[in-house]
């Protein structure tokens, strides 16, 4: 379970706790909690605290991981493995024309690609890679696709030009961007199952390039990882809940929904399972081991 402590958690993130912790449960595996806190200037103490909160309201147990915010900060926080992260960026610098600074605003990205995708406006620019304040870009090569087996989506073919385009590395605070943190924290841990929603299969498909371009990061295949994405959830109007769509919950799930219940329906109605509506973890589990899953 990753999540990253910048907002309070919604209800696609308790469903997507939920269904990490039923599979790895199921498969008799190690179940670690990380959190992923290099976007230091939105993390709050409160959004930090309501991680635990929300676990311990839904009754999940893990293995490994932080058991509380001090905790965390003391022995788990990403800022202890800094050294780490800037390693791989120094290693990403070295090869010939991978990386590029960019120095365009959110606004200036906006003004040109409404979608926010960034369309390479820096790429020819020969910004050096130390002006401060720039970030850092990884060129994607022309056309580039993606190709993996996902657990729950089958085989997958990701344009990663068109659905993502050059991404960021390293942040123009100067801190590695979450695709460097996530990547070297999967293969730190020995992470062997990756659960997350659909919206991410573009970011899965960055991690599994990004670490194909150096040896020391290699290991990160689909080969080695079990990836699923699971479908995001359907809203009141039936269409799919964007992760920005699920944001407008201020408090999070744990403190605006009357119980767990709405989280284990919702994972019930994803794995196509009955979903009566006193429906506990434990029948879920059961449910799970009845059928296919
Ligand atoms: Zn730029």
């Amino acid at each position: 379970m990753a999540p990253t402590p910048s907002g309070y958690l919604h209800l696609g993130n308790a469903v997507n706790f939920v269904l990490t912790w039923l599979l790895v449960r199921r498969a008799g595996g190690t179940l670690h909690l990380r959190i992923d806190d290099l976007d230091r200037t939105r993390l709050r103490p409160a959004y930090l605290a309501n991680i635990f909160q929300t676990l311990e309201w839904l009754g999940l147990d893990y293995d490994t991981g932080p058991r509380n915010p001090a905790d965390f900060e003391q022995h788990y926080s990403q800022l202890h493995y800094l050294a780490d992260y800037q390693q791989i960026l120094k290693k990403l610098r070295q090869q010939p024309g991978l990386l590029y600074a960019c120095t365009c605003s959110r606004t200036d990205i906006l003004a040109v690609a409404p979608d926010g995708r960034y369309p390479g406006t820096c790429r020819h620019r020969h910004i050096p890679l130390d002006t401060p304040g720039a970030a850092w870009r990884i060129r994607l090569p022309d056309d580039l696709v993606v190709t993996f087996t996902d657990g729950w989506q089958g085989t997958m073919v990701i344009n990663l030009g068109r659905d993502m385009g050059d991404f960021v590395v390293r942040k123009k605070d100067g801190y590695p961007a979450y695709q460097i943190g996530s990547v070297a924290d999967d293969l730190r841990l020995g992470t062997t199952l990756i659960v997350r929603g659909a919206d991410l299969l573009p970011s899965t498909a960055a991690q599994l390039w990004l670490a194909q371009q150096l040896p020391e990061t290699a290991g990160f295949t689909a080969a080695r990882i079990q990836f699923l994405h699971h479908p995001l959830l359907p809203g009141p109007d039936g269409q799919k809940l964007s992760k920005s769509q699920q944001q407008p919950l201020e408090r999070g799930v744990q403190a605006q929904a009357q119980g767990p219940q709405v989280v284990f329906r919702a994972v019930a109605l994803l794995l196509g399972l009955p979903t009566e509506a006193s429906l506990s973890l434990e029948q879920l589990r059961q449910g799970c081991v009845e059928s296919h899953w």
